[in-house]
């Protein structure tokens, strides 16, 4: 993973604002898609699921989260 690209994400319209489409732009028309879920601690990368710890998709969903929210419940990045 290029430290180089950032991974953007963004709110996907959910009412609790706790699910997440994190992108990133390799190059014009191939852009990386996945799905985030604060609450469940989900990401379609499955890194999340496996080891217990937030992938970087999550923590870009978790950064953009607290941009939005002040609370973000039992959710920690260390
Ligand atoms: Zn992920």
């Amino acid at each position: 993973m290029r430290p180089s690209t950032k991974w953007l994400a963004e709110w996907a319209g959910d009412t609790p604002r706790m699910r997440f489409q994190v992108k990133r732009g390799i190059r014009i028309g191939e852009e990386e898609t996945l799905d985030v879920n604060l609450i469940k601690h989900t990401c379609s990368c499955n890194k999340w699921q496996l080891t217990g710890m937030p992938c970087v998709h999550a923590i870009a969903a978790i950064r953009q989260c607290r941009g939005q929210v002040s609370n973000i419940g039992a959710t920690q990045i260390t």
